[in-house]
């Protein structure tokens, strides 16, 4: 019987009375969408909302969107995501705001048949995660260690460079990926001597901030100018996870009248691309969002319509419990050099370039 089919298939998918596997049913072409964002600590967090709503309600789905509040973020996510699953979501979209506190909502999601997105950031610690969409996370690493590198050779020929380090907030899998990305590229010219930090702080547990919070990277850049960078001694350049990051950095060095190092960055927001026209941020990534949210309700519409949606990478995105199938997409870095061409087609960013 259908029952027993389902239980001895034992992945949700419906078998055909030939008994061969016939793919998922898919779903109501208006039904529920759920989306549970982190709260708003960069800009592409706030776009993607807007986003949601519109591309969903255009494809003909019905939407919840939802943003975890800036202090109880985790109870609140899971919260948002429990009555997700009693509407009865279809498919539900996740920007973890903790990737290891959502096995039990995720569990739940899957119990009540819905398919788990994890978007941007991957959940952790869970089976019950079917797709992880997002730009390629370890690639955003390497190419902020390369404009690091770019930018201080573009300053000062040859080493040894002097740089600090930071990342983003242990609870997003996504700091420690961005994080090993830049040190693939650094660690070799760390190793060798060309380049220093000055600190010594080069482990991803004394270069967080938490929660992501651009005063955490400032008061943590205060307390290394005081220490480290007293008096006249140079600072080459700063690794900083995202633009939010790299200005409260850059805050921070010139409130001690400190020239502004090589600053990396990322998202592309807003005042960090006027900063880098300033000349002052040196570089920062495009992961365009409008982008991000596209493939996803692509993704929502192939589920819908009962076929696998298309994943490239089954290789990289390891959860502790398993390796999630992933659709990335290519980041961009940008500098002032190419920034005219890489917002050519962003109406709210391509006119701050001219
Ligand atoms: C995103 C970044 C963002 C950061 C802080 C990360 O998970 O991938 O784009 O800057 O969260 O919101």
């Amino acid at each position: 019987g259908f029952v027993a089919a389902l239980v001895a298939s034992g992945c949700g998918s419906e078998r055909s009375e030939s008994g061969t596997t016939a793919p998922e049913k898919g779903f109501a072409a208006d039904a529920l969408i759920g989306v549970a964002l982190p709260s708003k600590t960069s800009e592409n967090w706030v776009l993607a909302g807007d986003l949601f709503t519109n591309g969903l309600k255009e494809a003909g789905f019905q939407s919840d969107v939802q943003y975890a509040g800036a202090s109880t973020t985790v109870a609140d996510q899971q919260a948002q995501i429990t009555a997700m699953i009693t509407k009865g979501a279809k498919v539900i979209v996740i920007g973890a705001t903790d990737a290891a506190q959502l096995s039990t909502q995720v569990g739940q999601a899957k119990q009540s048949g819905a398919v788990v997105v994890a978007y941007d950031r991957l959940i952790t610690n869970t089976p019950d995660v079917d797709y992880y969409i997002a730009f390629d996370n370890f690639k955003v690493g390497q190419l902020q260690g390369q404009a690091l590198l770019d930018g201080m050779k573009s300053r000062k020929a040859t080493g040894p460079w002097t740089i600090e380090l930071f990342s983003g907030s242990p609870d997003d899998n996504n700091s420690g990926v961005f994080f090993n990305g830049a040190m693939d590229v650094l660690k070799p010219l760390i190793d060798r001597g060309e380049v220093v930090v000055g600190s010594g702080q080069t482990d991803v547990k004394q270069t967080a901030t938490q929660g992501w919070k651009a005063e955490n990277a400032q008061s943590r850049m205060d307390s290394l100018l005081n220490s480290t960078y007293a008096g006249d001694k140079t600072l080459d350049g700063v690794l900083s996870p995202n633009d939010t990051l790299a200005r409260a950095i850059i805050t921070s060095i010139k409130g001690a009248g400190k020239p502004i190092p090589i600053v990396t960055g990322q998202d592309s927001e807003v005042e960090s691309v006027k900063s880098i026209m300033a000349g002052e941020q040196y570089s920062t990534i495009n992961k365009d969002t409008r982008k991000l949210v596209t493939e996803t309700v692509n993704m929502v519409k192939t589920l819908q319509a009962g076929n696998q949606p298309t994943v490239n990478d089954t290789k990289s995105y390891d959860n502790g419990v398993k390796v999630v199938p992933a659709y990335l997409l290519p980041p961009i870095i940008v500098t002032k050099a190419n920034a005219t061409e890489a917002y050519a087609d962003d109406p709210k960013l391509s006119p701050l370039t001219k």
